[in-house]
């Protein structure tokens, strides 16, 4: 490990789903979240340990808000007596972390619990925490350039609502060479985070045995990206590149792409929502005369206008209507 590597990690604390997760029969290997955070902690020692300058963020997703855990502005209680049997930035750390999430966690309001996480308000924080980590460096002119990289330990299903926001922050990941890994501990696989970690080169394991998270985790996310090369860490055999259309934001297998601005639609519409452009009156009556026929012969585009594309691929391409003007002449 030549360069110091900046870790970033986003948990999510969505109290419903670890009482799921923790309550799992026995022969499922389920993992509680106390068992989760003490097995979190030793890995994130090991990565504060394995280099000097290594750096370390924590962030929590908890229903309806994201915070910061680590590091932390206030000093946690303990954290500055000496203790001859612990490293002291061990120390620091697993003090901070249980400090700052006791403090959010009784903050919880019960009316609260069963909100959705606040997933992509913890990757924006961790995003904008790398890129000042990054300013930092340039600035001070360090010879060491940090690796950054993102880890998303996720229990909660997707939120389709969520869809254009994560792939926002991707594409700022993708920007700023940000690698994104993401550990599915608990819950149906992901399709979103599945993209994340695809389009940033990272990886997407679904853990067969919970109760064994400590190592998948030291062998699969200790290594930096660099080194991973040499390393036969596990991949994903498959990617869901599933989208949300922009209407319900729901998840559609197959979708309506405007011709002007790629805004997906789960069904053909006479006005584009997102650019306001008009489609001709003949063309949505022939895809909608079309579209049973689209959604039994899976995913072949009959159509000429509106493209309909696959599961299997990320390349949306917007094809323009055969017949009828296109309205802002873009082709
Ligand atoms: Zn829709
Ligand atoms: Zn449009």
């Amino acid at each position: 490990m030549d360069r110091a590597s900046h870790l970033s990690t986003i948990v999510d604390l969505s109290p419903a789903q670890w009482t799921l997760s923790g309550s799992a029969p026995k022969e499922r290997h389920s993992l509680d979240l106390q068992s989760f955070l003490s097995q979190l902690l030793i890995f994130l020692n090991s990565h504060v340990a394995c280099k000097d300058q290594n750096t370390l963020a924590i962030f929590g997703a908890l229903p309806g808000r994201s915070v910061m855990l680590y590091p932390s502005t206030t000093q946690a209680a303990g954290s500055n007596s000496a203790d001859a049997n612990t490293y002291r930035p061990f120390k620091v750390l697993d003090s901070t972390v249980i400090d700052s999430l006791s403090k959010q966690v009784e903050a919880l309001d019960a009316s609260e619990t069963e909100a959705p996480v606040g997933l992509v308000g913890a990757l924006t924080k961790a995003l904008c925490y790398i890129n000042r980590v990054a300013a930092l460096a340039t600035e001070n002119d360090q010879t060491v350039a940090v690796d950054p990289r993102i880890l998303i330990l996720s229990v909660s299903p997707d939120q389709s609502a969520s869809y254009i926001p994560i792939m926002n922050s991707i594409f700022s990941a993708q920007k700023l060479k940000v690698t994104i890994d993401v550990c599915k501990v608990y819950g149906p696989d992901s399709v979103f985070l599945q993209q994340a970690a695809h389009l940033t080169g990272g990886s997407y394991i679904h853990l067969d045995r919970p109760d064994a998270l400590l190592q998948y985790l030291t062998m699969s996310f200790l290594p930096p990206p660099s080194i991973r090369q040499l390393l036969a860490v596990p991949t994903q055999d498959k990617v869901d590149f599933r989208a949300a259309c922009f209407c319900h934001k729901r998840i559609v297998d197959i979708g309506f792409v405007c011709s002007v601005c790629l805004s997906i639609f789960c069904q053909p519409v006479p006005v584009c929502s997102t650019c306001r452009t008009k489609f001709p009156i003949k063309t949505l009556q022939r895809l909608n005369a079309a579209r049973p026929t689209i959604l039994t012969s899976a995913a072949t585009p009959t159509s000429g206008n509106a493209s309909t594309f696959p599961s299997s691929t990320t390349n949306r391409v917007a094809t323009t209507n055969g017949n009828g003007p296109n309205p802002n002449g873009v082709r």
